[in-house]
């Protein structure tokens, strides 16, 4: 992996006065900055290049956020969710994966961050302490990668704390870095779970641009496990390739061999998904890669994604791996039918509350192992 190095930090003039905005300029002050009263003419710009995915990872925009922070995971109907809430931080990703969801996702291609970081930890404090009956699983990883830009941010030495004191939540950092180095002494309680995406070698090497090979991010879990942190896994996307039977199960062979299941909190599933306006965004970018062009059915979320039975078959195979070594470690799928988890794991937990119910109480356990 590559250190990080914007060509330029645009700086929203409302965000000039923040500590992360001063930190930032301190830590790349050989990097041009720029005040930027129109954030979104700035956007806009970006927008009209070529590439602006691409280019759009070049630059670091810094702004206040000025909605809400905590969010729920933006659900498709018809499917199962996994209640999740995403404390939104910031925008966009370094690494550079072919799948990248968030290519045609947001409207802003910049890679950005929410300078205002205390106003997200007051929201969120209000907001547990409102609903002391309920059990929040919070998560920054879903429109960034969360602790690609930890080394520069050290947001996670203020986030690992905060959550440590709180009764009724957990903190889901998720990754495809080995930027663990700021963990390492931090009080978490248990109340951090560290967590990689991970898929076979073969898409990681040609498919995850940037990303830390799949040994070393399973190093970084080993070495957060021996920092007390209960850590996850996330097959997501799993692409289906040559050999994929095989290629995933050494993935899988290779995280109990090196993860005792009693730290796993919970691994997920979920196949390869898009809505239609990626495809010529891959086309463009990526014109070696191949996985826009398996078959596809369009979803009931308007998503494409592979047949019924070709992810039924992906699922039952990768399941039948993790349970060859724990009959314990909590699976999930993400965004899938009834029916698919019946067909695939022989049971189901029916509906988003049933699915959400089995996660609090593994995210439960694995804090109180700690
Ligand atoms: S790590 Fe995640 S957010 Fe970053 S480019 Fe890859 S898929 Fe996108």
């Amino acid at each position: 992996m590559n250190p990080f190095r914007p060509k330029t930090i645009f700086v929203e003039s409302a965000a000039s006065r923040y500590a992360l905005t001063e930190s930032l300029l301190r830590n790349f002050k050989d990097v041009p900055h720029l005040e930027t009263p129109h954030p979104k003419e700035l956007i806009a710009c970006i927008r009209k290049k070529d590439d602006p995915v691409g280019a759009g990872k070049e630059h670091l925009l810094l702004l206040t956020h000025k909605g809400k922070f905590l969010k729920r995971c933006p659900a498709t109907k018809n499917y199962i969710c996994c209640g999740y809430r995403i404390l939104h931080l910031g925008l966009g990703c370094t690494l550079d994966c072919s799948y990248c969801i968030l290519q045609s996702y947001l409207n802003n291609p910049l890679l950005t961050l929410f300078v205002n970081f205390n106003d997200a930890l007051r929201e969120t404090k209000a907001t547990l302490e409102r609903s002391p009956q309920r059990f929040f699983r919070v998560g920054t990883g879903e429109f960034m990668d969360s602790l690609a830009l930890d080394p520069y941010t050290k947001l996670s030495t203020a986030l690992v704390p905060f959550f440590a004191k709180t009764k009724n939540s957990i903190l889901e950092l998720k990754t495809k870095t080995t930027n663990i180095q700021n963990l390492k002494d931090l009080k978490h309680n248990g109340r951090t779970f560290v967590s990689w995406s991970l898929n076979s070698h073969a898409i990681q090497a040609g498919e995850e641009r940037g990303a830390a090979g799949i040994k070393a991010r399973i190093e970084a879990a080993r070495k957060c496990v021996g920092w007390g942190y209960p850590v996850g896994f996330h097959f997501d996307p799993i692409i289906l390739h040559k050999n994929y039977e095989l290629e995933y199960s050494r993935t899988i062979d290779r995280i109990f061999e090196r993860i005792p299941p009693s730290r796993i909190a919970w691994i997920s599933m979920g196949c390869f998904r898009f809505m239609p306006g990626l495809k010529p965004v891959i086309r463009n970018r990526f014109p070696e890669t191949k996985i826009p062009y398996g078959e596809f059915i369009r979803g009931l979320d308007g998503k494409m994604r592979y047949f019924k039975p070709l992810r039924i078959e992906a699922y039952k195979t990768l399941y039948g791996g993790i349970r060859k070594h724990s009959d314990r470690v909590t699976v999930y799928l993400c965004m899938e039918s009834d029916e698919v988890w019946e067909k695939s794991f022989g049971w189901s937990p029916k509906n988003t509350r049933g699915l959400s119910r089995l996660l609090d109480q593994a995210a439960s356990r694995a804090v109180a192992s700690c």
